[in-house]
């Protein structure tokens, strides 16, 4: 069982479907148990909507800002 820790580490990589599907499994898992996660998960997807258009963006986003975005929304604890 992964904790929320954990499922906040793999948040990105789950919604960029970089996870071999066991791990996938077991956030998804966990997200069904936890609200607080699936919470972070929802801001996560909206983050990386808006990110989506940002790289858009003219002039563009820095890759730096970008990465400070993402990082402001993983941050955030229930
Ligand atoms: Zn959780």
């Amino acid at each position: 069982m992964l904790s929320c820790r954990d499922v906040h580490d793999l948040a990105s990589a789950h919604i960029d479907r970089e996870l071999p599907w066991r791990r996938r499994m077991a956030v998804r898992l966990h997200l069904a148990m936890c609200k607080h996660c699936r919470r972070l998960m929802r801001q996560l997807r909206a983050t990386v909507a808006v990110l989506g258009r940002v790289k858009d963006a003219d002039p563009p986003v820095s890759p730096e800002r970008e990465a400070a975005l993402v990082e402001l929304f993983k941050r955030e604890r229930p």
